[in-house]
């Protein structure tokens, strides 16, 4: 019987193609599927020009669009305690900005003239609700990075090495807990001048500004791999107990199926071991019968209850009926002798055969008095009976009455020499037994 998961799936094969497609996945998400953000080329960003003069300062910059890229021209003047010109990328509307999480790095490519050193800041503004305000830019998280430019104008800086500004942290009074580095909401980026640049003025060509990442970070595809290997093994888990449960409900009505088969089966083996103590003649229970009685007698005593009489009948001249009438006849007057004799005992009596014309009736629970009424009855029904063929049919009867503790086997012979006293004194009459008479015949 093919269970459910089976048929639809086997495990191993699941097994094996979700290693395959875990494998795939994470080579793919380790060699393609990259995705870059060149802000300074990019369309839907506004890009500002920034200087101090807000905060109290004096520094200038202007900025403008070229063929060679974005054009700074930074005039840095030191009025203001911490004088700064830059370029400002705008993302979004300043609450929804661009998720940069899975960018792993950015590349600068910028032509810098001016005073030494060369050194640039770079800030990734993120919102985030639980301490940022609308409208308020400083409540932003400061993701920032120094850096010098090199003489070639090159530099790749990795993401990871951003950190959130300690000055913003103490300035917004911002949680331990939630100070970590983030940037799953970017809003702005700012390209500034580095915070130790000397006064003077400050040339810069910003060729690009490359974010370059993946579409599906790392850590986003191991967590669709764990959801994927979980939903896979709880698909399974499910499967199989809907296979067991079938099973089991299959299982159970197989069961009842045979319960039944068994029952019917035990039935007609009752039916048949009944079958081989029945006499097919006549239906009186045969000798088989008689010795399973006796049998189940020793182990319950009770069942052939004291007193108990024995009779023997024997039909008279048995031999003629069948020589005048034929074997038919004489099985009619078999079964109709055994018919009335049923009818005259008590359901506690049993009626054998004990083999051709010769039956025993034995009666638990009667003394000689009631068995020698009860045969002499029986003996006159026999002789008044309307037989077949206008037959006149009598018997002989012996009848023994069980002494105390007397063998059965004794008492029978006592009522076998009976009915061989009634034969030879006449037929047609009922003789009993005293139980001091010899027995000379043996149950068979
Ligand atoms: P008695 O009065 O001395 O008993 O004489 P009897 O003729 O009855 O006794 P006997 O033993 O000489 O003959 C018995 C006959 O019963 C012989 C046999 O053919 C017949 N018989 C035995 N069993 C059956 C049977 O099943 N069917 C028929 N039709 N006859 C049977
Ligand atoms: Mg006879
Ligand atoms: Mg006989």
């Amino acid at each position: 019987m093919p269970s459910p998961v089976a048929a639809s799936v086997r495990p191993s094969v699941a097994i094996t193609f979700l290693l395959l497609l875990t494998m795939v996945l994470v080579v793919w998400q380790k060699l393609g599927i990259n995705r870059h953000l060149d802000v300074v080329h990019a369309r839907g960003i506004t890009i500002e020009a920034r200087d101090d003069r807000g905060e109290g300062g004096a520094s200038q910059s202007l900025l403008r669009a070229t063929p060679q890229g974005l054009q700074l021209d930074c005039t840095l003047t030191k009025k203001y305690a911490w004088p700064y010109c830059g370029a400002y990328f705008g993302l979004g509307d300043g609450v929804h900005g661009i998720d940069m999480s899975a960018y792993h790095s950015v590349t600068l490519h910028v032509d810098y003239t001016g005073p030494a050193p060369h050194s640039l800041r770079l800030y990734l503004h993120n919102f985030e609700p639980g301490f940022s305000l609308p409208g308020k830019w400083e409540t932003q998280k400061v993701n920032e990075i120094e850096f010098t430019v090199p003489a070639d104008g090159r530099v790749e800086i990795p993401l990871s090495l951003l950190h959130t500004a300690t000055w913003w942290i103490t300035a917004q009074n911002v949680p331990l807990l939630r100070t970590a580095p983030q940037r799953d909401n970017v809003t702005s980026i700012d390209l500034y001048t580095g915070s130790q640049d000397a006064e003077g003025r400050h040339q810069l060509t910003i060729k690009s500004l490359r974010f370059e990442g993946k579409w599906i970070s790392q850590t986003q595809l191991y967590a669709g791999l764990v959801a994927m290997w979980g939903t896979g093994g709880l698909l399974y888990v499910l499967g199989a107990l809907v296979a067991y449960r079938r099973n089991l409900r299959e299982a159970r009505a197989h069961l009842a199926s045979l319960t039944g088969i068994n029952k019917a089966l035990k039935l007609e083996k009752d039916e048949l071991a009944g079958q081989v103590y029945v006499d097919e003649l006549t239906g009186a229970m045969n000798r088989q019968g008689l010795r399973e009685l006796l049998t189940r007698h020793l182990k319950t005593p009770s069942l052939l209850e004291q007193p108990c009489s024995l009779v023997f009948v024997d039909l008279d001249n048995f031999k003629q009926v069948n020589d005048r009438c034929g074997h038919l006849i004489g099985d009619q007057v078999l079964r109709a002798f055994a018919q009335l004799a049923q009818r005259s005992i008590r359901l506690t009596d049993k009626l054998v055969r004990w083999g051709g014309e010769e039956f025993l009736i034995i009666c638990p629970g009667t003394d000689s008095t009631q068995a020698l009424q009860f045969a002499e009855k029986l003996r006159a029904t026999l002789e008044h009976h309307d037989w077949p063929a206008a037959l006149a049919v009598t018997a002989s009867f012996g009848v023994a009455t069980l002494a105390e503790g007397e063998d059965f086997g004794r008492a029978l012979d006592r009522a076998d020499q009976a009915l061989y006293r009634s034969k030879n004194t006449g037929r047609n009459r009922v003789t009993f037994a005293d139980h001091r008479a010899e027995p000379q015949r043996k149950l068979a």
